[in-house]
């Protein structure tokens, strides 16, 4: 059974309230979120018919400042979903003390099936619908599930077009040549890099003797492969929709991002080397580090006891249940959650987001050191809770990032 990713954030936040003793009216105020827009997406396609599409963006919290958080086009995308990855936003932004809140949008549709011309329309449509609960100091979108730099692209010019000027603070993930940010490609990957080096240390491993597993061979799993591989990890599997690929000495890292960046599928390498796998195989795969790096509800009651390693770093969103993360905390599996450790994008795009406000831009090098600065800070803060509390550290994480927003809310009351 397919927990509700709302009920399943729900259930963090009640599991952490209980370890920390918190207010249950906080609490309460914790699990609701501040708004939700729903909007339908009319859109005449190249054939002349009329599709219309729905499409949510939802705020969790802005006591800390602005929401901020992705925008996923798929078909599965439904209010709950994006409620739950509103309320993530939250906590990732404050573990990292950005001065921002979460929120999240989404659109039911599946863009490969969409035309460049349809998806143009579908995404500057969504814009104007969702025009007023965005902007600078209201709401920042970004890139997430199948939306890229060129979909942020036309997200600016629908918004700028509407205020009469450019306005380059309304979304970032946007391309360089807008007022986009160096390294903010690589952002997750990075940060994911820089947490699971930091963790090898901790535990006295050398990160270059690891193996690895990757789920999902998107932005985040496809960086963070590239990165490992270059480390000099072997990595066993990884997979994209259309399946998975194995190789017990290691799969070429290079040569396979090549052929998926040509939009083809990994089903369609040829080599007789590696051998195809289901998703749920990978899964099983016994390896040291697995990176779950597509989307929730992956590691759940059903599948956890198949789980074959040691560390599993959290690409995606979401992708371990509170059922999942309990049994894997009782067998010793070190989760390192998604809130800290795929929080490397939203912190890049942070970083785009102040160079757009002040029009001064960083060169990589100070991307990518303030990123492993700030994120290296949040992992400690992190690790020093797990230890003295000896919990997950998903419940550490929280600790920190739930109490930010508590002591936040009581500073500001509630108005009126
Ligand atoms: N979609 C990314 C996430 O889930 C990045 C969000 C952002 O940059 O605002 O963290």
């Amino acid at each position: 059974m397919d927990l509700n990713p709302f009920e399943m954030a729900k259930k963090q936040i009640d599991i952490v309230a209980e370890e920390m003793g918190l207010d249950a009216n906080i609490t309460r105020y914790l699990k609701r979120i501040e708004r939700a827009l729903i909007v339908s997406i009319p859109i005449i396609m190249d054939d002349g018919s009329l599709q219309i599409f729905e499409g949510y963006r939802v705020h969790h919290s802005t006591v800390r400042g602005p929401g901020k958080g992705g925008l996923r086009f798929s078909p599965d995308v439904n209010l709950d979903e994006i409620k739950a990855l509103a309320t993530w936003m939250t906590w990732k932004c404050s573990l990292l003390k950005l001065p921002l809140g979460g929120a999240k949008g989404g659109i039911c549709v599946n863009p490969r099936e969409l035309s460049r011309k349809e998806l143009e329309k579908l995404t500057r449509r969504f814009t104007t619908e969702i025009i007023n609960i965005i902007g600078p100091d209201i709401d920042i979108p970004a890139p997430d599930v199948n939306t890229n730099a060129q979909i942020m692209a036309w997200i600016m010019d629908t918004y700028s077009m509407q205020k009469g000027r450019a306005v380059p603070g309304v979304v970032t993930g946007k391309p360089i040549e807008i007022g986009g940010s160096v390294g903010r490609n690589s952002a997750t990957g990075m940060g994911l890099y820089f947490v699971i080096d930091k963790m090898c240390e901790k535990l006295n491993k050398k990160l270059e003797t690891q193996s690895i597993v990757v789920q999902g061979f998107g932005n985040v799993g496809g960086w963070i492969a590239s990165l490992l591989y270059e480390r000099g990890c072997k990595i066993l599997a990884i997979s994209d929709i259309s399946g998975g690929l194995y190789n017990s000495e290691g799969l070429e890292i290079d040569k396979l991002l090549e052929w998926t960046q040509q939009g083809k599928y990994l089903k369609d390498y040829k080599d007789d080397r590696n051998k195809l796998i289901t998703n749920a195989e990978l899964l099983a795969t016994e390896c040291d580090i697995l990176v779950p790096a597509a989307l929730e509800n992956q590691i759940t009651r059903e599948n956890v006891e198949d789980i074959n390693c040691k560390i599993i770093l959290e690409g995606a969103n979401g992708p371990t249940t509170p059922e999942a993360d309990r049994i894997l905390f009782e067998k010793g599996i070190h989760v390192i959650p998604d809130i800290l450790a795929n929080a490397g994008g939203v912190c890049v795009s942070y970083f785009e987001y102040v160079q757009d406000i002040q029009s001064y831009f960083w060169d990589l090098d100070r991307i990518n050191e303030e990123l492993k600065r700030i994120i290296i800070e949040a992992f400690e803060d992190v690790f020093k809770i797990y230890k003295e509390r000896n919990v997950p550290l998903r419940t550490a994480a929280y600790i920190i990032a739930v109490s930010r927003i508590a002591r936040a809310y009581d500073l500001r009351g509630i108005f009126p």
